[in-house]
């Protein structure tokens, strides 16, 4: 079946797929998340590591002000935005859950500034629930691999929940942006280290 062709082959590409975030806590783990739309991994550390050596609770982040903030998170793009998400969701952490990130899809996604995405991923990382957050990486690669025909990451997150036994839910997700990431990257993918060629719905296979 083409579902254990998929999870067989990204499990020899990605074994033990990691989140490649850096946090300490589930706090910190949601605001790396925050910052990471539209921005890599790798610049969003580099941005966390600074931050949060004195900003790294929720009740130190609120002691900064908008400005502040959009300072320190300059380079991740879309600074204000997503400043002024970090303080309204900690700010609602404080109000609503006492300062803890909670164990539920729906309960985080009451948070200002956290949709079904962002939750799903602290939800699948912190907590080693099952989630599969689809992401631009996990879209882009659901439509190649002709899981499904759509570019709404809700109908995709449906279809793979669907697809996909639960039990694999959590480590697809990794496995699948990982693939995304480092191979079927979105501009140039690399088609000759793929093994799903023959399942391939794109033609850029043959482009290159
Ligand atoms: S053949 Fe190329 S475009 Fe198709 S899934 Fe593989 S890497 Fe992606």
């Amino acid at each position: 079946m083409k579902q254990n062709n998929i999870i067989q082959n990204l499990q020899k590409l990605f074994p033990s797929p990691k989140c490649e975030l850096e946090y300490e806590s589930n706090y910190q783990l949601l605001v790396a998340v925050i910052l990471s739309a539209q921005c890599t991994d790798k610049r969003v550390n580099i941005v966390t590591r600074e931050l949060f050596k004195d900003y790294g609770t929720p009740e130190a982040m609120l002691t900064l002000t908008q400005s502040q903030l959009e300072e320190k998170i300059h380079s991740c793009g879309f600074y204000r935005n997503k400043a002024k998400n970090i303080l309204s969701m900690t700010k609602d952490l404080i109000d609503k859950f006492d300062g803890q990130v909670p164990n539920d899809l729906a309960k985080m996604q009451t948070l200002a500034g956290v949709g079904r995405k962002t939750a799903n991923v602290v939800l699948a990382e912190a907590f080693k629930g099952d989630a599969i957050a689809v992401d631009t990486h996990v879209l882009r690669v659901s439509n190649r691999l002709g899981l499904v025909t759509t570019d709404n990451p809700e109908v995709c997150e449906r279809a793979l929940m669907q697809t996909f036994d639960r039990k694999h839910w959590s480590k697809l997700h990794l496995q699948m942006v990982h693939f995304g990431r480092y191979i079927c990257k979105s501009q140039r993918p690399e088609c000759a280290k793929c093994p799903f060629k023959k399942i391939c719905t794109t033609d850029k296979q043959h482009k290159i």
